[in-house]
C-alpha cells in the first residue's frame, strides 16, 4: 500500500505474485470464473455491486462464492461514478452495499474499488473509517473493444507491459472474460518458471 491507503504494485514482491481481481460481479458469469480460479488454486477478490444482490438467488450466488475462498469487495450498490454524486449520495453507494454483504457473508468486506477508478476524497475518508482498505488496479483490458474476445484479452492479460513485481490485475465479469480466464491464468503460471 502507498501513503494514502491505495494498493499498488509492490516493487520488492515476490515476482512471483499478482493479485487477481474480478469487478461488477455477479452478473452472468461470477461462479463459472471462482469455479476456474478455485480449479487452478488462484486467489481473487470478486468486487461487488448491490445491484447484483437484489434477489436472494443473487445473494446466494455471492454467498456460494465466499464459501469457495473468495473475498468479497464492495464496488458501490449501483456502480455509481463517485464523482458525479453528493457526500451524501457516496456515503449511501458504500454503506449501504457494506450491510448488505455482511448480512450474506458475515463480514464487513476488507477492500473496496471505486467504480471506473473514480474516487474522491470523502469517499477515501469513509473507506479508511471503516477500516476497509482502497484498491486501484495496475492493468485491465476486458472492458477496451479491441480485447472484448478470448484470444486477444488472454495474449494481453499474460503479455501486458504492465505485469511486474505484484501487479494488481482487473477483470471483469464478463463473457469474454469468462472465456478468457483458464488460458490467462495458465498463462501466467508459466510465467513463473
Ligand atoms: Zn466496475
Amino acid at each position: 500500500m502507498n501513503d494514502v491507503g491505495y494498493f499498488k504494485p509492490i516493487d520488492d514482491a515476490n515476482p512471483k505474485v499478482v493479485l487477481l481481481t474480478i469487478d461488477d460481479a455477479p452478473d452472468e458469469h461470477a461462479i463459472e470464473m471462482a469455479k476456474t480460479l478455485k480449479e487452478l488454486k488462484a486467489p481473487a477478490i470478486f468486487f461487488v455491486n448491490g445491484h447484483f444482490m437484489d434477489t436472494k438467488e443473487e445473494r446466494k450466488v455471492v454467498k456460494q462464492i465466499h464459501d469457495m475462498g473468495f473475498h468479497i469487495g464492495n464496488h458501490t450498490y449501483n456502480h455509481q461514478n463517485l464523482r458525479e454524486v453528493s457526500n451524501k449520495q457516496q456515503k449511501k453507494e458504500i454503506l449501504k452495499l457494506n450491510k448488505i454483504i455482511e448480512e450474506v457473508i458475515g463480514e464487513k468486506p476488507k477492500f473496496f474499488r471505486a467504480p471506473h477508478g473514480a474516487n474522491t476524497d470523502y469517499a477515501e475518508k469513509l473507506v479508511k473509517d471503516e477500516g476497509m482498505l482502497l484498491m486501484n488496479w495496475s492493468y485491465g483490458y476486458d472492458f477496451m473493444a479491441d480485447y472484448m474476445e478470448k484470444e486477444a484479452l488472454e495474449e494481453i492479460m499474460v503479455n501486458a507491459p504492465q505485469l511486474g513485481k505484484g501487479a494488481n490485475l482487473l477483470m471483469h465479469d464478463r463473457e469474454w472474460t469468462n472465456a478468457a480466464l483458464p488460458g490467462i491464468l495458465e498463462g501466467l503460471k508459466e510465467k513463473r518458471l
